[in-house]
């Protein structure tokens, strides 16, 4: 248990940015909604079922509440998880079985708690970490309906203003815990995946991974600081507790969670990024709605749509339908700018398909090798994509090529969808640019023949430093090994900018590091045409590129390209370097 006598202080690695303070809450949904909705039920067979029925519709009335007038920012999400949660209340396995159980005799309660645990235990019995987040569903639907079972069910979530710890999160489960108002979120030991890290950046309220157990030991209600900027937790004294919310009310704090998402740091009008040359566009990075619209007012356009996350969210295949909406949202909302959809990067640790459970991921069926081995998902995405960049300036971007083979056969397929549209008369866009992330070596090495047969190029930093270094982007324990500004990437990134100019095309560089103002002078210097960043980042930004003076870019840019050892570049990186410029550190 905390001692409440003394503040101390723990770290750990931040993936979210902003401070929170809030009240501790260790998040063990078992111990918070079940336990107390166990008690025996002294009531009438009949009574019992109509208590049942008041609760699903209830709960059918919360969800499409949720989804109608849920908050703006996770319009999207929302819609995606709940719309699965309300199918599943009418489904037999799930509605239909409670209703079942209830009617043979069984208490309410106990038919829900059944029937979560029956489920839910045999889609997690499958293993995979898929079924197993499917699973948190299902569990996550019955518990709202076990609260509405209640004669008085709680109107706010449990989580709403805390700091929630985790032992273990999803994707989902984190969207999840960030709309029903959660202050922040820290995470105990939890494997961060790619996505989980991605994600975190989406959500609006400080998140930090720590590897400290004794984060296990802080007690529900433990006033907590946490700072996302600084990757520190305070553990509150109720002494210092008080005295901080004296002298800095709760919202005022809690507010702070939400910088860089309703503050456009840098607006489009106000900070032209032109250097001496010419402009290199401030592109927004975009995961879920929420990024959109904390970039609209300030970024130049999209640079990166990552379309995988609604397929994470729903944790399945999305039709075409459904795909259409979500960008033809994010498309509008950026009308008269560039907006480029890459098509979904799934596999690796960003993990979709039950069935793909291999041994070495990251080296396995990802990104576009998973859309060319599932061609109807592909169409269904192309189309989708074509559709909801009708009058757009539209770019669709392909993730983790490897060779120029992989872009004539999406380049193929793109046509046919492009045929098919036009056949049935279907409204989309007709001459979608399309593009090519390098961020695997033997695209990086093999950059002039993929240029040859595309309309852009985007350099993909956090993969490609990945693969060219062998080292886990996501692995905590290499950070020191993961270099951005290693001579090697340096270099490589110089050969890529050269095929692509031989080639007369554009292109961007994105990932963790197309923000990292040591690098920019580097970027601009070699011509990029773009850079794509996470919302929070555009201002920083477009400010450190109308600081440069081109000339002084390209000698840079010319330099490096000779340097041959970290501590060298380094220095040669350094004769540009801004007041208090960091380091990019693994991702
Ligand atoms: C990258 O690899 O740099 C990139 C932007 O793609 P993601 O982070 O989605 O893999
Ligand atoms: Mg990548």
């Amino acid at each position: 248990m905390t001692s409440r006598n003394d503040s101390y202080t723990l770290y750990g690695t931040s993936l979210s940015r902003g401070r929170a303070y809030g009240l501790a809450l260790q998040f063990d949904e078992d111990a918070h909604v079940l336990e107390p909705k166990l008690l025996p039920h002294d009531e009438s067979r009949e009574d019992a079922l109509n208590r049942l029925d008041t609760a699903f519709d209830r709960t059918r009335k919360q969800l499409n509440e949720l989804m109608s007038h849920g908050s703006e920012r996770f319009e999207d999400v929302i819609e995606l998880v709940f719309r699965a949660h309300l199918l599943m209340l009418d489904d037999e396995m799930f509605g239909g079985r409670i209703r079942k159980l209830a009617g043979e005799g069984l208490t309410p309660e106990r038919a829900v708690t059944d029937t979560i645990e029956d489920l839910a235990g045999s889609i997690a019995d499958a293993g995979h970490t898929l079924t197993a987040e499917k699973a948190e569903d299902v569990r996550d639907l019955g518990y709202r309906l076990l609260s509405n079972l209640a004669a008085d069910p709680p109107t706010r979530a449990f989580v709403a203003g805390k700091i929630v710890l985790l032992e273990h999160v999803f994707p989902s489960e984190l969207l999840r815990l960030a709309i029903d108002g959660a202050a922040g979120l820290v995470l105990m030991e939890v494997a961060v995946t790619a996505h989980l890290s991605i994600l975190s950046h989406s959500l609006g309220v400080p998140v930090l991974a720590t590897s400290w157990g004794s984060v296990r030991n802080i007690s529900d209600g433990t006033p907590l600081l946490l700072d996302g900027n600084t990757g520190r937790l305070e553990v509150l004294a109720d002494a210092d507790a008080v005295n901080l919310s004296s002298s800095k009310p709760d919202e005022e704090i809690a507010t702070d969670s939400l910088h860089g998402i309703d503050q456009p740091a840098g607006s489009r009008e106000t900070v032209e990024s032109l250097t001496a040359e010419g402009s290199v566009k401030v592109l927004a990075s975009v995961n879920i709605l929420a990024d959109a619209l904390a970039a609209v007012d300030s970024a130049d356009g999209i640079g990166l749509y990552r379309s995988e996350f609604p397929f994470i969210i729903r944790k399945g295949l999305l039709d075409e339908q459904t795909q259409y909406h979500i960008y033809r949202h994010i498309v509008t909302m950026f009308s008269g700018r560039e907006v480029t959809l890459r098509t979904a990067d799934i596999g690796g640790d960003k993990i979709l398909e039950d069935e793909s459970a291999e041994a070495n991921p990251f080296l396995g069926v990802r990104g576009i090798r998973f859309s060319l081995a599932n061609r109807p998902m592909f169409r269904d995405q192309l189309r989708a994509m074509l559709r909801a960049g009708d009058g757009a300036d539209l770019r669709i971007m392909l993730p983790m090529v490897s060779t120029v083979e992989e872009v004539l056969e999406a380049r193929a397929e793109l046509d046919r969808c492009l045929a098919e549209l036009a056949a049935e008369q279907t409204p989309h866009n007709t001459e979608p640019k399309l593009g090519a992330m390098i961020e695997i070596p033997s695209a990086a090495v093999g950059a002039d023949e993929i240029a040859a047969e595309t309309d852009f190029l985007s350099i993909g930093m956090n993969d490609l430093v990945m693969y060219m270094l062998a080292v886990d982007r996501t692995n905590a324990r290499l950070t020191e090994h993961y270099r951005t500004y290693h001579p090697v990437i340096v270099r490589t990134v110089a050969a890529i900018a050269d095929s692509a100019t031989n080639a007369g095309i554009p292109f961007s560089v994105c990932g963790e590091a197309a923000a990292d103002p040591l690098l920019l002078p580097f970027y601009v210097g070699l011509g990029a045409g773009a850079v794509s960043v996470a919302p929070e980042q555009i201002g920083d930004v477009r400010r450190r590129i109308a600081s440069l003076d081109i000339d002084s870019c390209r000698d840079l840019a010319d330099h490096v390209r000779t340097v041959r050892t970290v501590q060298e570049m380094d220095i040669a990186l350094s004769t540009m370097a801004p007041r208090e410029a960091g380091r990019t550190g693994a991702k």
